[in-house]
């Protein structure tokens, strides 16, 4: 059976064929590793850990590649370090480990390579000394350049008009750049920011732009070209046009993906997530609240190029159809029916595979069930939820630690016991007291 899948670039939903089936490259923008991702950064994770596990079932597990980057150095991420008072590399690495557990709670499989920004600057130098030697990209008052003119179908992704861009992405307009289109690919560092050697001939230290990571570690970790290139659809333009840009312009390739593919973007009830609306919500907040697979299958109700709106009501439903589902929670070796395959070779078409799964369940076909539903990353019947009260429950984590303050350990003993009975479980630590859900 054909696997179709909508490229963004040709607008057009085509048979997918890899460059190589014995190496099938996928590559997916990562996080920007500053503070904890939210439930909208979960919805690239999640479908793009479907595909991956498809295209392992299709080519075989080891003949997949799947690469998702982590941005490491970025101006959000030495604003928060400083803020806090921390150093950026202990930053980062706390907000990964956050993000590898939340991920693994939400049932991704870990990708084949995470690299990270950081420690791929020798690839970005050497990709930005290629575009000045060949003329797409300048030097200008400690910056480089990429000169958007010098290449001549620049824009194709976006398919918008130069000043559609300029408007959308408030394109920064410097006195130093030749055209207002021209992107950074290198810039000064800012005392205090982190710094490497500089490429094409700049004496003061700087940092890479942050298009030219994702052509880096993608040519690193896949080659100058490679079949799928993911991420959410605000990404298409200025980082996918550019990182098209950058990759072409570097090895003269007529294509940098095969496939470009883009999820569309996650509201909650309605509205844009927002801290000012108090609609943000984090994946590890809603994992206080809700099983991981949970989360994961109300993701997969919604087709993945349209927009989700997620709910306490579509939670509420994930978590009684999930549990419906599941049954008394037979596991088998994970392996989709071929209804199943058969919705999914469709453009992931996860709300029909979900349907397949209702009808699977309907026709008594349980082995089908549970290998399907182990395929699509679902190995665990849905925890029965423990509705704690969540301002009792801090109150008393609050007594717990005044009690321990004032060395009262037969009574923060106490607490202790009385939020293991509520299902309460509590983390020490050095940075003070976490709690969670029991599973
Ligand atoms: P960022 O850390 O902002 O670069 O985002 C990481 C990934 O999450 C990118 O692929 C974004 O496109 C995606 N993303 C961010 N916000 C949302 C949202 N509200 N809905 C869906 N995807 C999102
Ligand atoms: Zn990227």
């Amino acid at each position: 059976m054909d696997l179709k899948l909508y490229d963004t670039l040709s607008r057009e939903k085509r048979v997918f064929q890899p460059i190589d089936p014995a190496r099938v490259r996928m590559y997916v923008c990562g996080p920007t590793v500053y503070d904890y991702a939210h439930i909208g950064n979960a919805r690239p994770v999640i479908v793009f850990d479907v595909l991956y596990r498809m295209l392992r079932q299709i080519y075989g597990a080891d003949h997949v590649i799947y690469v998702r980057n982590i941005t490491d150095v970025d101006d959000k991420i030495n604003a928060r370090a400083a803020e806090r008072g921390i150093s950026i590399g202990e930053l980062t690495r706390t907000t990964y480990e956050n993000f590898k557990n939340d991920v693994k709670a939400l049932g991704c499989l870990p990708p084949t390579v995470e690299p990270r920004a950081t420690e791929h600057i020798t690839e970005m130098k050497t990709l930005i000394e290629r575009l000045v030697a060949s003329g797409h990209a300048y030097v200008a008052d400690g910056h480089v350049l990429f000169d958007v003119p010098s290449m001549p179908d620049y824009g194709r992704l976006s398919n918008r008009s130069l000043d559609e861009m300029i408007a959308g992405a408030r394109v920064e307009v410097a006195p130093y750049k030749r055209d207002p289109q021209d992107f950074v690919l290198w810039k000064p560092s800012k005392p205090g920011e982190p710094s490497w050697p500089s490429p094409s001939g700049i004496a003061e230290q700087g940092r890479p732009g942050w298009h030219i990571e994702c052509s880096a570690m993608s040519w690193k970790h896949l080659g100058e070209t490679f079949d799928i290139h993911g991420g959410g659809i605000d990404l298409v333009f200025p980082h996918h046009e550019n990182e098209i840009a950058q990759s072409r312009c570097s090895f003269h390739t007529p294509f940098m993906a095969h496939t470009w593919m883009h999820n569309g973007f996650l509201q909650v009830e309605g509205e844009k997530m927002s801290k000012s609306l108090g609609n943000f919500f984090t994946i590890h907040d809603l994992l206080q609240d809700w099983p991981g697979e949970v989360l994961r299958f109300n993701m997969l109700r919604t087709h993945y190029r349209q927009p989700i709106d997620w709910t306490l009501k579509g939670l509420e439903e994930s978590y009684a159809t999930l549990r419906h589902l599941m049954g008394e929670g037979t596991s088998a070796a994970p392996q989709f029916a071929p209804g199943v395959i058969e919705a999914l070779s469709d453009d992931l078409n996860t709300p029909k595979a979900i349907a397949e799964l209702h009808a699977l369940h309907a026709r008594g076909e349980s082995e089908a069930l549970a290998g399907s539903l182990a395929a699509l990353g679902f190995t665990q019947r849905p925890r029965s939820r423990r509705e704690v009260d969540k301002t009792q429950v801090e109150a008393l984590v609050a007594q717990r630690l005044a009690a321990r303050k004032v060395k009262d350990f037969a009574e923060s003993d106490r607490i202790r016991d009385a939020l293991t009975a509520m299902g309460v479980i509590l983390k020490d630590s050095k940075d003070g007291t976490t709690w969670e859900v029991a599973p």
